[in-house]
């Protein structure tokens, strides 16, 4: 007899629990008895002579194998308290059915969730019978009611099908986890594998319900996953945990899909796919995860900031070239004029005093605007280099302001500009270098006419106030547009106004800011392009103090 049938009548029994079965062919004019399993196989031979006087009944009720004396007789001897008859397979061509016979000492083993049970298997119980009789039809010499020919015979080789052979094969060779659920959801059948990684032995399995070998956990959703199979008929995936017989947590994919016969649900198929490794890599990679993106956003920013660093130095490349030619320039425009002008007096002896004199003084100017311009720029890298010091004194604002603005008369003069000073009429001093306030006041105010347009105006505003002076220093001139505003202090740096280009070198403003911090005091700017400018100067007047001040 084939092996799955035996397995299939194991499986019932089990479910059932009943002590022994019978598989019973009948037609119009015989029966066999197909198999005999259980503990008391001979107890039941009277019962097989009572099946052998059936053989002319036409059909075979219930009640009428219930009213079988041998069975009767049997309740009593081995204490039968319940049997169960159903029809497992009818052949309607040969006009004859197989039905299968299970007695119990349980009072309640059949009862409706039992028998529902047993009924899902007997599909699979169905298959195999049909598969095995018709061999026995058609290869076999026909077995007559000879009970130990049949059982002979079923135990013989040949029997399995093809199709058989290669499900069983299939299940062998599959690694994955393959079961039958019957429509409880109790198991009926699981692959060697799945058995294996489960580490339960195929009896500990068989009967039991799918959900006591999933982690509690994860029952919900597997129970909602088995609704969801049977509403939509498709096959349908879940991962869940099962949980091992030594209680190992094992990550699983499950596909499950539906069996039915006539529209009646009889089972479940299923499949399970080992998820752990994949799991575990899942992890790692969700581990690792911000790390890459952390990874990534470092790499970008060291790019940005290699980028940064080039343009930096791309840019005070830039700005280092562009003053090279700005002060070469500078210098070259007042050595032109002393050059041209020392040349004329030396070329031309009959040169009017009056004349000479003129010349003169624009050689003696020319060569001061040098000699200022060479100091600023020695000035700023005297600073970088740590190596200047202030030379403080008590300075007088007031008077040091009307100098400036007197050596500045001529220049606004040229350009028909209003220098105006507002100042109070008591004194105003404070604690400075002289000379390098001088330079603030005189890069400021020079400034202010430079890039204030004829018939402008420039006003210098000094207030008295209680630590410290304020010096205001406003034009009407050209302005400064807003974006080039944060950069002004910067070395080099020049606002660029094409068409409309004033020779300059871009120094002035770095050697202010770069005296006034000496001076602990602060520089802001307010322009507008068009609309003139207001440096605001604020120093203290005593430097101890503020000093002192800022630490506190
Ligand atoms: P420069 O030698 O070019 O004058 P500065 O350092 O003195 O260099 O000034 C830097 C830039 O600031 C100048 O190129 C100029 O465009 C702008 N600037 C300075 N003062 C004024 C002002 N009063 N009005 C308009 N623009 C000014």
């Amino acid at each position: 007899m084939s092996e799955l049938l035996k397995n299939t009548l194991q499986i019932i029994s089990r479910i059932s629990q009943s002590k022994c079965g019978y598989l019973v062919r009948i037609d119009n004019s015989d029966f066999d008895v197909i198999s005999v399993w259980g503990e008391n196989k001979e107890k039941f031979q009277p019962l097989n002579n009572s099946l052998l006087k059936l053989k002319k009944s036409s059909e075979v009720e219930f009640n009428f194998v219930k009213e079988l004396p041998e069975l009767k007789n049997l309740f009593t001897e081995i204490s039968i308290n319940t049997f169960f008859i159903q029809e497992v397979h009818s052949f309607r061509e040969r006009n004859e059915s197989v039905y299968i016979l299970l007695f119990s000492e349980m009072a309640e083993a059949f009862n409706e969730e039992c028998k529902d049970r047993i009924i899902s298997v007997l599909t699979i119980l169905s298959g195999h019978v049909k598969e095995l009789l018709h061999v026995v039809d058609h290869d076999v010499d026909k077995t007559t009611g000879d009970n130990e020919n049949l059982q002979v015979t079923s135990e013989g080789n040949g029997f399995l099908s093809e199709w058989e052979d290669n499900f069983k094969g299939l299940l062998e060779v599959a690694t994955d986890l393959v079961f039958i659920l019957d429509k409880s959801g109790n198991i009926v059948l699981v692959n060697e594998a799945g058995i294996l990684t489960l580490e339960y032995t195929l009896d500990e399995i068989k009967g039991k319900h799918f959900l006591e070998f999933v982690n509690v956990d994860f029952n919900n959703s597997a129970s909602e996953a088995f609704e969801e199979a049977i509403k939509t008929k498709n096959v349908t995936r879940f991962e869940t945990i099962l949980v091992s017989k030594y209680d190992r947590q094992l990550a699983y994919e499950i596909s499950i899909r539906l069996i039915s016969k006539n529209g009646k649900v009889s089972g479940m198929l299923g499949t399970g796919k080992n998820i752990g490794k994949l799991k575990h890599f899942e992890k790692e990679i969700r581990k690792l995860k911000p790390k890459i993106v952390e990874a990534n956003r470092l790499i970008k920013l060291e790019r940005a900031r290699t980028k940064k660093h080039e343009s930096l130095v791309e840019e005070l490349n830039r700005l280092k070239s562009e003053f090279i030619s700005n002060i070469s320039h500078e210098f070259r425009t007042p050595l032109a004029s002393i050059i041209g002008f020392s040349e004329t007096i030396e070329s031309d002896p009959d040169l009017p005093p009056e004349m000479k004199k003129e010349f003169n003084n624009i050689i003696l100017n020319e060569g001061k605007r040098l000699a200022k311009l060479i100091k600023s720029v020695l000035d700023i890298s005297k600073i970088e280099g740590g190596k200047i010091s202030l030379n403080r004194s008590t300075v007088n604002v007031v008077d040091l302001l009307l100098n400036v603005i007197e050596m500045n008369k001529e220049f606004a003069g040229q350009k028909n500009i209003d220098l105006n000073f507002e100042h109070p009429s008591d004194e105003v001093t404070l604690e400075a270098d002289k000379d390098k306030l001088s330079g603030v006041f005189e890069a400021l105010i020079s400034n202010a006419i430079k890039f204030t347009n004829e018939y402008g105006r420039v006003k210098i505003i000094t207030n008295n106030l209680y630590r410290e002076v304020e010096i205001i220093v406003s034009d009407t001139g050209i302005g400064i547009p807003e974006k080039d505003l944060p950069y002004i202090f910067q070395k080099f740096y020049r606002v660029s106004r094409p068409g409309s280009e004033i020779p300059g070198t871009g120094v002035g403003l770095v050697f202010v800011k770069q005296m006034v911090d000496l001076h602990k005091g602060l520089i802001t700017v307010q322009s507008e392009a068009g609309s003139g400018t207001s440096f605001i100067l604020k120093l203290p007047k005593n430097l101890k103090i503020e000093k002192s001040e800022v630490t506190s």
